[in-house]
């Protein structure tokens, strides 16, 4: 599904130094490279603040901690997610009220939140599902009517610029209060392990968050609220300092990928290629366009059975992925009594019907070529 390996040998020299001098450095925990990263990262992103952490689900649970969200109170998030971000909503013991997706982008349903929310609801947390926003601006605006927190959960979309309706850009992870993202390995920017961060606008959240990440301390050995021990090691902020100044040229690389995909599935019926907003990425006339940064390419297939499907693929030597195979009101942990399965009809569908193909930087024609006639071949046989 990724090739780590061949994107590697492209910085191989760069990252090898950096993380040698970090170990000459004995710098292993905060020091001079997590600084700069941090640095670097907000002036790409430019935003005021970005707090490195352990991973992205620490960063949502942190990003939650940091807004004072208390047990019970409601939060609103898509039924068609990694666990994730469910999870960390109910280990806080805070109430996660899971709504459905749009059938074209994948993403929290605008609608579906507005029907969701109670006197209760505290935050909505849309996913940037697959590499693209969210509807930010209509997100935006029920938080604004219902005093909310929006939190974006931006694991799978750094890089990506979210357009507004008159034209303005701004990078995702950077619109909500706070936002989370995840800096695992097969993520668009990935180091060698864990790593993550959180993103916020905001000085005094931002403040509160540096405490909370290290045990709820402000000065040293006084605890003022209950933290976390959740850091980014130096050798992980070396080799994210390495790679973030290609995280543009990475993107464009998938982007382009999934234009060839988009191409080669062209007059297919049974096949539904992704869309940017309700445009297919095949027809799409701006070659500048960046709201996409295809962490996945994600395909819907109809009147085919997926799962056999994913098996003739994996027997041809393709990997694919199925993302997700289950709705997560339907999981056991977080099923609900006030959950009515009417309400999930699109995730429901989805989970049928997607496949992700292999969807990386290194990508070539050859490669691209055999997926797309191998799952041509297999749907109209
Ligand atoms: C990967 C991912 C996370 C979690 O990130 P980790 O670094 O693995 O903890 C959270 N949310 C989404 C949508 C993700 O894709």
């Amino acid at each position: 599904m990724v090739d780590l390996k061949g994107q590697y040998e492209g910085i191989k020299e760069q990252v090898n130094s950096s993380v040698l001098n970090v170990i000459e450095s004995t710098a292993y925990i905060n020091g001079p490279e997590v600084k700069s990263f941090q640095a670097e990262l907000e002036t790409y992103l430019d935003l005021k603040h970005v707090i490195p952490c352990a991973n992205g689900t620490d960063a949502l649970q942190i990003a939650m901690m940091g807004l004072g969200l208390k047990p019970g109170d409601e939060v609103i998030t898509a039924d068609f997610t990694f666990a994730a971000t469910v999870e960390v909503i109910a280990l806080l013991g805070l109430t996660p009220v899971l709504v459905d997706v749009d059938p074209d982008d994948f993403n929290i349903d605008v609608k579906a939140i507005e029907k969701a929310i109670t006197s209760r609801t505290k935050a909505i947390v849309p996913v940037h599902l697959f590499g693209q926003c969210a509807n930010m601006e209509a997100i935006m605006e029920i938080a604004s009517k219902h005093n909310l927190y929006v939190i974006e959960d931006n694991a799978q979309a750094i890089g990506a610029n979210y357009t507004y309706s008159n034209g303005d850009k701004k990078k995702a992870g950077t619109i909500g209060h706070v936002a989370s993202t995840s800096f695992f390995p097969s993520k668009n920017l990935g180091c060698y392990g864990d790593g993550g961060a959180i993103f916020t606008n905001d000085d005094d959240l931002a403040h509160t968050i540096r405490g909370i990440v290290n045990h709820g301390m402000y000065k040293r050995y006084h605890h003022d609220v209950v933290g976390v021990n959740s850091r980014l090691d130096s050798i992980q902020a070396a080799i994210l300092r390495a790679k973030l100044p290609k995280l543009d040229y990475y993107n464009a690389a998938r982007k382009e990928a999934a234009k060839k995909y988009s191409e080669a599935f062209k007059g297919q019926e049974n096949i539904i290629t992704p869309k940017i907003g309700s445009v297919c990425l095949s027809e799409m006339q701006c070659e500048h366009c960046d709201c996409h940064v295809f962490h996945q390419y994600t395909l819907k297939v109809k009147n085919t059975d997926r799962d056999a499907l994913a098996q003739h693929l994996n027997e041809n030597g393709i990997p694919c992925g199925v993302y997700y195979p289950i709705p997560l009101h339907n999981q056991k942990a977080y099923q609900d009594s006030r959950y009515n399965e009417e309400d999930f009809v699109i995730t429901n569908q989805l989970v049928k019907e997607v496949i992700s193909l292999p969807m990386h930087t290194q990508l070539d024609d050859e490669q691209i070529a055999f997926i797309t006639s191998t799952v041509i071949d297999f749907i109209n046989k």
